[in-house]
């Protein structure tokens, strides 16, 4: 690894990862794995993030605590927002909250049809036995595109999954099926009823006009989100001084992760993250009381 720490001691003494993933949803690598491999590459506060489950936790903060590592507990849940998918991000979640679990799993079942329907869809595209590949891919775990994307690489039908998701799986693409994931007043209130923070993944990703994405802001902070990723694995590097602008403008909260799924083929790798520009306030700056015994979070910060 090298080192180059210097300039980041400045403004983060600490280095964090807020939004990774493992094989408990569409990464590869296991919880534990992914806990060993942040902590090599300098990470010292990590949030496990899979799509809408959070299984992986148990085992990541059993990994965590045996390498002196903390360990965030997250979720990323699917939002359907004006016909879009959105992403959020929950931090420091409750992961026993009733709420929350209810929530994820009519999530997963929409997830578990979709994957069947998508398989269909692939079969009628004379691609046989897309679901049963990517269910094998996805190892009991929950099905994503990302693993019907694998399996299409696996077979040889696309050279890799950028193609994949070009060819068959976006929007509007032979293999994509459009339906309802979690609604955004939705997925904020799960994750404030789980005590944690929402945060908007990856802003930069979506497909929405300035204005739309203005909105986007403007809804998610009615409904009581926080924070936006401000620094993401799956940005451009310019993308860091819009968003700290807007969060500074708008009063979000400042959130960086990497969005890691795979050593191999990932946004970005563990442990490569800038720091957050100048300015943010980030979305950690009042974690050290939370995590202190009695660990009472100061309810009024919700009000
Ligand atoms: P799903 O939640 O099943 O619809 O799958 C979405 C996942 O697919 C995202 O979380 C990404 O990991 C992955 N993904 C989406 N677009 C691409 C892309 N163009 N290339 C690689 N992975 C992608
Ligand atoms: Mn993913
Ligand atoms: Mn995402
Ligand atoms: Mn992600």
């Amino acid at each position: 690894m090298s080192n180059t720490d210097t300039k980041s001691v400045s403004i983060t003494p600490t280095r964090y990862d807020l939004h990774t993933h493992s094989l408990r949803s569409d990464g590869t690598l296991t919880p534990a794995e992914l806990v060993t491999r942040a902590q090599a590459a300098g990470v010292e506060v990590l949030a496990l993030t899979d799509h809408d489950v959070t299984d992986g936790i148990e085992e990541a903060r059993t990994a965590a605590v045996s390498l002196g590592m903390r360990l965030i507990s997250g979720v990323e849940i699917s939002v359907t927002w004006q016909g879009q998918t959105v992403h959020i991000v929950g931090l420091n979640i409750d992961t026993d909250a009733a709420v929350l679990q209810q929530g994820l799993v009519r999530l997963r079942e929409f997830r578990q049809w979709r994957a069947v329907e998508i398989g269909r869809r692939l079969q009628k595209k004379r691609i046989e036995g897309a679901y049963e590949g990517a269910r094998r891919l996805a190892k009991g775990n929950i099905v994503s595109r990302t693993h019907f994307a694998r399996f299409l690489v696996e077979q040889g039908y696309v050279r890799g999954m950028q193609q994949a998701f070009k060819q068959f799986l976006s929007s509007g693409k032979p293999g994509h099926v459009p339906g309802q994931w979690a609604a955004l007043e939705e997925a904020v209130g799960w994750i404030r009823s789980a005590g944690g923070q929402a945060v908007v993944a990856h802003p930069a990703r979506y497909k929405l006009s300035a204005g739309k994405l203005q909105r986007l802001f403007g809804e998610f902070r009615e409904c009581g989100g926080e924070a936006i990723e401000v620094i993401s694995g799956s940005h451009p590097p310019e993308a860091a001084q819009h968003f700290a602008r807007i969060a500074a403008e708008q009063d979000f909260l400042a959130s960086a992760g990497s969005d890691f799924h795979d050593p191999e083929k990932t946004w970005m790798d563990l442990g490569r993250l800038p720091d957050l520009p100048a300015g943010c306030i980030p979305v950690w700056r009042d974690w050290e009381q939370v995590e202190s015994p009695p660990a009472k979070v100061a309810a009024g910060s919700f009000s």
